[in-house]
């Protein structure tokens, strides 16, 4: 295993605390029957009295009073005005008319910086996107003459999509140009069989699927002039007027033969069909863009550290997305330059002490913007330990040297939970990146939710936060793959998202002060503690971490009879861990009690884990685009394909079940060249209890060896 920080959480450290006074008190019982009643009341006053947490309650307080619910939800008001797309004119210009001004008049230092973004230029499997210039786009659906006695009667146009109206209905990065043409349904319209038997030259596909797919299939391939893009039968059925957001993504050398698209709602695929069947009709299509060499935009504030300066807790939210799209994530960018302010102003007021570390806020255009950045700032890395570093500079960390301690990335974080019938979240860190994070979080958002903060303009919804499982799909992902500890702040599920329905009147200035606060409250205490002498959240982060391997346990003990012998593999590998953890809480409680150095006992955990073997590592950055396993042979294909079926993810939103996307990035993200494959599917298998042996892995492996995106690393003995 690589290198690991160990983890902290409160929970378990109150437990601690609770049951030293309950013991105490039992004692004082059994000598003083009489006082029974008295001693009940000094358990329950105990019981009862409020919980320690990790941020001091006048810190949390004084971000609690400063940050306004109101002005995040302001900030992202403005925000959503501008349509957001990333490698866009219009990016740069958010950040300069809106984020980095805002900044500034707060008193941060703050700045803009971009990256190549051309539709060729990559970084790590991602190709970034091309820049497009929009101005409009209207698409019509007309009526067509015929001579022909009971042919279809000509009637007046009606209008699908107009960019004034509804901006997501054109389809992002669509080719500027006029089209028009008979449609036809192909159904998802992303695979040869969706074309067999059927005729799409010089008309235009009517489509379910993702259209970038489809227009690679029905435009490059198969010679349509352009495409319209339905929701699918099974995709919130129950909202039929909604428009989804939707890109064609084009690549520099596609920019010749690719075309524009549109996105309809269901009630609107409904209509063209019942045209469709009483006579022919056409499509009009027509989009005023330019699709060219663009810039990928990201704005940086910093409140520089008194002592090291030059470790950093990081905080990020991608500020790309549609015209008018709130919760997606304006809400996000609009809640940290709140933050930022906030902590600011309480900073310089003096009613906060000024962070020992860095706290550095990124605006990105996501997942490229934070590609692009990592990709070009090799000391974005890892602290406390080195890591196998798939970049070309792998400069590990040292002492003294630039590193991010933690990323929060905030996603999606102002719903009005009713409205949007959502819940709030923070995502827990994969076993791949065990971390100390977790329990920090988990006992920040509980001093939250105990605060019962609300915004004086917002709902009084009542909050129930959860934390939840590593989650994929968005920039804390990249930060994983470099193993540093993230997590991810967001509300699922939410029926607006990626649709005409994501708008401002979904946010709540309350939610925005709630997760406003909870994020501020953990970046001050990272920046602030001395990260490793804190014992309580050494022990929590143990307690946690317990609580996990105790609960996968629980859960294969219910297993059936006979039991699948990958159920008694895997507890096996459960136990052990689960005996190392406990093993290194008494180490921690018993170290807390006078010792202030926890370095003795990291060794030890890093000893335990790391494995001296060799194997396999990664050699590009994570996570993997899907255009990473292009140009594998058919049966390697056949495989991924398999593996996709058997992992099924959800269409929408988060998912909720284990899918190919997470399980592979995780077995990636194992893969430091110090763990076997057979190791690597025993922990895999731990981690999600499904049965995936060696040969699993194997094949992962050797199909990411062939596209160049692994290698296997031998290690000397003793090394
Ligand atoms: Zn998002």
């Amino acid at each position: 295993m690589p290198e690991m920080f160990p983890e902290f959480r409160q929970d378990d450290a109150a437990v601690v605390a609770w049951q030293t006074t309950f013991a105490k008190q039992q004692v004082c019982c059994s000598l003083f029957r009489m006082k029974i009643l008295l001693c009940l009341s000094i358990v329950l006053t105990a019981l009862l009295a409020p919980a320690q947490h990790l941020v001091k309650q006048e810190t949390f307080d004084a971000i609690a009073t400063e940050y306004s619910g109101e002005v995040a939800q302001e900030n992202t008001r403005r925000i959503v005005e501008y349509h957001r797309i990333q490698g866009s004119p219009m990016m740069a210009s958010v950040a300069e008319q809106v984020v980095l001004p805002r900044l500034k008049t707060a008193g941060l230092e703050a700045k803009i910086e971009q990256f190549v973004s051309d539709g060729k230029t990559k970084y790590g499997t991602y190709t970034s996107p091309m820049g497009w210039d929009m101005h409009g786009g209207e698409l019509w659906v007309e009526g067509v003459k015929t001579d022909s006695v009971g042919g279809a009667q000509d009637f007046k146009p009606i209008m699908l999509c107009r960019y004034a109206d509804v901006p997501m209905c054109v389809s992002t990065y669509s080719k500027g140009g006029e089209w028009s043409g008979e449609p036809v349904d192909v159904g998802s319209g992303t695979s040869d069989a969706n074309y067999q038997g059927v005729d799409v030259r010089g008309k235009v596909a009517l489509a379910s699927g993702y259209a970038a797919n489809v227009v690679r299939e029905a435009v490059l391939k198969h010679g349509a002039v352009g495409v319209v893009i339905y929701p699918s039968a099974g995709d919130r059925p129950d909202h039929p007027d909604m428009v989804r957001y939707n890109g064609i993504w084009p690549h520099a050398e596609e920019l010749e033969k690719t075309s524009g698209g549109f996105q309809i709602s269901r009630n609107q695929y409904d209509m063209i069909k019942s045209l469709m069947r009483q006579g022919a009709v056409r499509v009009h299509g027509k989009i005023d863009a330019t699709l060219g060499p663009g810039k990928l935009t990201l704005v940086h504030a910093y409140i520089r550290g008194t002592e090291h300066p030059e470790r950093e807790v990081l905080i990020t939210g991608h500020l790309d997305h549609p015209k008018w799209s709130a919760n997606d994530n304006a809400s996000g960018s609009g809640a940290m330059i709140e933050a930022a302010r906030t902590l600011q102003t309480l900073i310089a007021a003096k009613k906060l002490f000024p962070p020992k570390l860095t706290i550095h806020f990124m605006w990105v255009p996501e997942y490229f913007g934070t590609l692009a950045y990592v990709s070009n700032h090799p000391e974005a890395r890892r602290c406390d330990s080195a890591w196998d570093d798939p970049r070309n500079k792998p400069d590990a960390f040292s002492e003294g040297k630039p590193c991010i301690i933690a990323n929060i990335n905030m996603d999606m974080v102002g719903e009005d939970t009713v409205k949007t019938n959502s819940r709030f979240y923070f995502t827990r860190t994969p076993d791949s990146v065990p971390s100390f994070l977790n329990a920090l979080m988990a006992d920040v958002l509980e001093q939250t939710r105990e605060a019962n903060l609300y915004a004086g303009t917002g709902t009084r919804n009542y909050w129930l936060p959860e934390s939840i499982a590593y989650a994929q799909g968005s920039d804390h992902d990249v930060f994983l793959g470099l193993g540093v500890p993230a997590t991810m702040l967001g509300h699922d599920p939410d029926w607006t998202h990626h649709t005409s329905e994501d708008k401002i009147d979904k946010t709540d200035a309350s939610e925005f002060k709630r997760v406003g606060v909870f994020a501020c409250a953990a970046a001050q205490y990272l920046a602030s503690s001395a990260e490793k002498s804190d014992w309580a959240l050494l022990a929590s982060t143990h307690g946690m971490r317990i609580t996990e391997l105790a609960s996968r346990l629980a859960y294969d003990l219910q297993r059936p009879t006979p039991a699948p012998p990958a159920s008694d593999h895997r507890m096996k590998t459960n136990r052990e861990l689960l005996k190392i953890e406990t093993e290194l809480l008494e180490l921690d409680v018993s170290a807390g009690k006078d010792a202030t150095n926890t370095a003795p006992h990291l060794l030890e955990y890093n000893r335990r884990h790391q494995a001296q073997s060799g194997g396999p590592h990664r050699l590009t950055l994570l996570p993997l685009d899907a255009s990473a396993f292009e140009g594998t042979s058919a049966e390697d294909r056949k495989w991924l394909d398999a593996q996709e079926a058997r992992f099924a993810s959800d269409s929408e939103g988060l998912a909720t079940q284990l899918n190919f996307g997470l399980v592979s990035f995780e077995a990636v993200n194992l893969m430091t060249g110090r763990r076997s494959t057979e190791e690597i599917a025993e922990m895999l298998s731990a981690e999600y209890l499904v049965d995936i042996d060696q040969a699993w892995v194997d094949r992962l492996v050797s199909i990411l060896e062939k596209q160049k995106l692994v290698g296997i690393k031998q290690i000397a003995a003793g090394n």
